[in-house]
């Protein structure tokens, strides 16, 4: 149906009918003429402008990334037209625009851009392929964003190159719509020698583009197991969304020289990895099966914060521990379920999940809603300034997922199994995910944090429930019990070195000759409360000295937790120093089934973990 409105918009703007008079299609055009030179040729006409001028914009942000980005860096060569094809000049109002006057309605615009990072994020041309983000290539029209969009792709001569996209299909297979601007940046493309492998489950198509350099033999493998996480995540939530294009498209480049990582869009994802089928199977699953639940949970099940996407700056969004916290625990869970990952790989995940909020004091500075607000310095940008991040941050991947972990397990407990998150999910998608979009790529019902807690007390059957939990652990900086919670299902969670005398996790640096500290200390760590920091030169340790980073270990192994010991060190500034440092015990946990723990399955306890896991 969606489809069909498209179709309906788009020949109404190219007939143009006189109520459609100001609706004429944006055409772009992708030329590569030296793909080994990493550069794409970009031209882009708008028609039908009026008299006013026209703005030409490169995005600050793309769809699923939550920090800015410049894009605009990367454009030269620029170049406007007007309809009889003559050269018009263009105004910078800023570093990341254009400004066409006195074009008489009609404008083309000409610019190389250079990209060289594959990834989810950036333009990667090669002789290869062209991997393509839209957010970083678009030069978009400000107020033209409801217009329908065509683009072309050329292929370098002598190239058998096709297209995978969810764009949707145009008059050749090089040719593409998109009914706005919105859905247009959303639509990544890989454009190369890609192997296709198609799949049905629960009456939807999904397709495999892939660019990589393993065998036909392990591709097929490979989508053997896709299939099980699509199976499995379609069972969670008891359908599939409506992908608008007819298919869902995993776009995958496993390259030696591509960037780890992976975005989420509508109806399709893009996922970069160095590693290969062979040698990262089980890693690249675990992207699959995160960016796939996406496709409900943060593309259909949205944070009103997120919508729609500003491409001037980036969206700010307190709900990213609900958005990428949860599909990271489901990620996980998943992979369980389907047998892909063993109970000793899940654990593991699940103590990950765990240890990054009992262990780190940032719980303490910042809420799982902070924590969603700092994306916007935390995801895909670094600082050239120091920060500190390890004390005062924890990814709300982390933070979320032990979120998800510690409200599943308290819905199972409260309910003897009967409630689950999996029921949770269902809620959020009955209703604010299934309802979709009267406008194509857009979402009528987002959800607020009310409105998360409005569908788990719903779910729960327990509104005060709902807002305790929600005061705790989302809006407040309480850690859920988890020891306790783990134990429903058989599982220990426990301290890795019992007794153990520890000082805090701090990198040792021995590179130049002497020992400094290497790592910001974190505080509440014994080191931090001696008052060392960053740099400092470790000089002693109970009137020892410490000649190397590998004196330290034997020196704090000597005594027990709770003994003080005398560190002699140096500050940055030169002052010779000695600080008493009152060691602790080792906090890191371990999370293991009570059956390698010495202890006993019960009947309850293996039930409860089944049907959670398996
Ligand atoms: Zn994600």
């Amino acid at each position: 149906m969606l489809r069909r409105v498209l179709i309906t918009l788009f020949l109404a703007a190219i007939g143009g009918a006189a109520s459609f008079g100001a609706d004429g299609p944006i055409r772009y055009r992708f030329t590569f003429p030296e793909p080994q030179h990493r550069w794409m040729q970009v031209e882009a006409t708008f028609d039908e402008l009026g008299t006013a001028p026209l703005e030409l914009r490169m995005s600050r942000s793309s769809p699923g990334r939550y920090a800015p980005h410049d894009f605009a860096k990367n454009v030269y060569d620029v170049h406007a037209f007007n309809g009889e094809g003559r050269e018009i000049s263009t105004t910078r109002p800023d570093p990341y625009g254009w400004v066409v006057a006195d074009h008489g309605g009609v404008v083309t615009v000409k610019y190389k851009i250079f990209g060289d990072y594959i990834d989810g994020t950036y333009l990667a041309v090669d002789a290869t392929h062209a991997h393509i983000n839209m957010p970083a290539v678009i030069m978009w029209a400000r107020g033209l964003d409801d217009r329908p969009i065509t683009v072309a792709f050329d292929p370098p001569k002598g190239m058998h190159w096709q297209v995978a996209t969810q764009l949707h299909a145009g008059a050749t297979p090089y040719e593409f719509t998109a009914p706005n601007l919105q859905y247009l940046m959303d639509s990544p493309a890989e454009f190369g020698p890609i192997a296709i492998r198609r799949f049905v489950a629960g009456e939807r198509t999904f397709r495999l583009a892939l660019h990589h350099t393993g065998t036909d033999a392990e591709l097929d493998g490979f989508v053997r197991d896709v299939e099980k996480i699509v199976r499995e995540e379609g069972t969670i939530y008891g359908e599939y969304p409506p992908y608008e294009p007819g298919h869902y498209t995993f776009l995958a480049d496993y390259l030696p020289y591509a960037a780890d990582d992976a975005m989420e869009h509508r109806n399709s994802t893009v996922m970069t990895s160095s590693g290969s089928l062979r040698n990262n199977r089980i890693g690249l699953l675990d992207t699959v099966a995160h960016e796939l639940f996406h496709g409900w949970n943060v593309e259909r099940i949205r944070p009103r914060s997120l919508e729609p996407f500003d491409f001037d700056r980036v969206n700010m969004s307190s709900e990213l521990w609900l958005a990428e916290g949860f599909t990271q625990y489901y990620g996980a869970l998943v992979l369980s379920r389907t047998g892909l990952v063993d109970a000793q790989g899940t654990t593991a995940t699940l103590a990950g999940f765990v240890a990054s909020v009992m262990l780190s004091p940032a719980r303490t500075v910042r809420s799982a809603e902070d924590m969603s607000r700092m994306a916007a310095f935390t995801d895909g940008s670094d600082a050239l300034d120091r920060t500190n991040w390890a004390a005062t941050y924890i990814s709300y991947y982390d933070f979320g997922g032990a979120i998800a972990l510690a409200l599943d397990l308290t819905l199972r407990d409260r309910s003897a199994g009967q409630v689950t998150l999996d029921d949770y999910m269902r809620a959020m998608w009955r209703v604010h995910g299934k309802p979709g979009g009267t406008r194509p790529g857009y979402v009528d019902r987002p959800y607020t944090r009310a409105d998360a807690e409005a569908r788990l007390a719903e779910v729960s059957g327990d509104p005060r429930f709902a807002r305790d939990f929600f005061a705790r652990h989302v809006e407040g900086r309480e850690a859920a019990d988890y020891a306790k919670l783990l134990a429903r299902a058989g599982l220990v969670l426990r301290r890795r070195n019992p007794g153990r005398a520890w000082w805090g996790d701090i990198a040792l640096d021995g590179r130049s000759g002497v020992v400094r500290v290497g790592s910001r200390p974190i505080m509440g760590t014994p080191v931090y409360a001696a008052g060392l920091d960053l740099d400092d030169q470790i000089s002693g340790i109970d009137g020892r000295r410490i000649l190397s980073p590998q004196d330290v270990g034997p020196a704090l192994e000597r005594h027990r937790p709770g003994d003080t010991i005398a560190v002699a060190f140096v500050d940055r500034a030169g002052v010779a120093k000695t600080s008493r440092v009152t060691l602790g015990e080792d906090p890191h946990l371990d999370l293991i089934p009570i059956e390698s723990a010495g202890g006993k399955l019960t009947p309850e306890q293996r039930r409860f973990r089944e049907s959670w896991l398996n």
